[in-house]
């Protein structure tokens, strides 16, 4: 739908923090949510000493709360100094906006670290950018271990492109797609990284002020594409479909290990126990659906986080999020994490209806693709319960 939008975007980072009920909320972005073990430290570290622990958000990044006086430039300095190229510097920037990737492959990650070293430092692009780098070759780069290099561990159906992302680019076994908002373009091009950074490019160029391309009107979007049709061949074939909204794949797979944070919670017990694994040899991906993935996973990496996330296909906690709600947030009707806990607890909910539940109408956290956000209402509110429920990429349930 366009929109015109009157002020830039405040999306919180490393540097940019938002004032919470709870202290300053400082997010950090993973380019493709690779996250080294100095990192997962010290954001364990400081959320710890916040009294709260690491979250994972939709859109594959870290966050975290409760970070008082200094706490939050020490954390920004030190996550500065442990990986220079992921801040910018010291006046509030750091990657403009997030760059999520298809977690499993190794092929994927040189195209996301090359579109995020490209777009560094640019004020052009709007922090609510989304770019998405997915790789649905036959043959995919997997794990790192010399024995089964290039082994096929993600579906021909995608996973990436079903969230949604503003420029969506696909490798495919001759060249790569350009979707956007979501929808294939029926564009292609040889070089994925340099048609990521075209179509950002265009969408700088012809974007006016808004943040994100489903709010460009015809007239931007027409025009945005035949920016890029200079640098680009059409498709041929039908239209590449995008991925599924929740391609989580939780439980071992070889030596991949994806496994369920629940409520995207990363507590310090578990961190101790990630950065075990990080220890012997495992590399850690954060998803924007609010997994981990670890690849080159250790023997006995189940194990090791039994009791601490899920890793049964079969989860309850699958498909379900919340936002912080309250007492964190000062905005929220109700304690919604500890609601939807009791909700998952009770049997009722989970395993089925991808849902997001939120302490008010501004919905934050809400992850890509259709979902039914259960959204918590005032008492006075004529509805028959505490929470009412709206499909969000689709119609309104009631
Ligand atoms: S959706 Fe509302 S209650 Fe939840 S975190 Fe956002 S502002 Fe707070």
């Amino acid at each position: 739908m366009p929109r015109t939008r009157s002020r830039p975007d405040a999306c919180p980072g490393a540097w940019r923090r938002h004032d919470a009920a709870d202290g300053a909320l400082a997010r950090f972005r993973p380019v493709g949510g690779a996250t080294t073990a100095d990192e997962l430290r010290l954001l364990a570290g400081a959320a710890a000493a916040g009294g709260s622990p690491v979250e994972l958000t939709s859109r594959g990044s870290w966050q975290v709360r409760g970070l008082a006086g200094s706490t939050a430039d020490d954390l920004a300095d030190a996550l500065r100094s442990e990986r220079p190229d992921a801040l910018v510097d010291a006046q509030g920037r750091d990657v403009p906006c997030s760059v999520i990737a298809s977690p499993r492959s190794t092929r994927v990650d040189p195209v996301a670290a090359e579109v995020a070293a490209a777009l560094r430092g640019r004020t052009d692009v709007p922090g609510r950018l989304l770019i998405a780098i997915e790789d649905r070759s036959a043959v995919r780069g997997g794990s790192a271990r010399p024995d089964s290099v290039r082994v096929p561990l993600t579906r021909a159906v995608g996973d990436v492109s079903g969230q949604g992302a503003d420029v969506t680019v696909v490798l495919l076994d001759d060249g790569a797609a350009l979707l956007l908002d979501g929808v294939d373009t029926g564009l292609r091009a040889d070089d994925p990284a340099a048609l990521a950074l075209a179509a950002v490019d265009a969408f700088t160029a012809h974007r006016g002020s808004a943040w994100r391309v489903r709010e460009l009107d015809d007239a931007a979007r027409t025009a945005l594409l035949d920016a890029l049709r200079d640098r680009t061949t059409p498709a041929v074939g039908n239209p590449l479909e995008p991925g599924p909204a929740d391609p989580t794949r939780l439980g071992p797979d070889g030596t991949t290990l994806e496994v369920l944070p629940r409520l995207g919670e990363v507590d310090l017990p578990t961190a101790v126990a990630l950065l075990e694994l990080m220890g012997h040899g495992a590399t850690l991906r954060a998803t924007p659906w609010r997994t981990l993935v670890l690849r080159d996973a250790p023997d006995g990496a189940v194990e090791r986080l039994a009791g601490l996330v899920e890793t049964d296909p079969a989860s309850r906690w699958r498909g379900v999020s919340a936002c912080v709600g309250a007492p964190r947030c000062r905005k929220s009707l109700t304690d919604v994490r500890a609601d939807l806990a009791a909700a998952v607890a009770s049997g009722h909910v989970g395993g089925t209806v991808r849902q997001h539940w939120v302490g008010c109408g501004r919905a934050c956290g809400t992850p890509g693709g259709r979902v039914a956000v259960v959204e918590a209402v005032p008492p006075e509110t004529e509805t028959s319960g505490t929470y009412r429920t709206v499909v969000r990429s689709g119609k309104v349930s009631g």
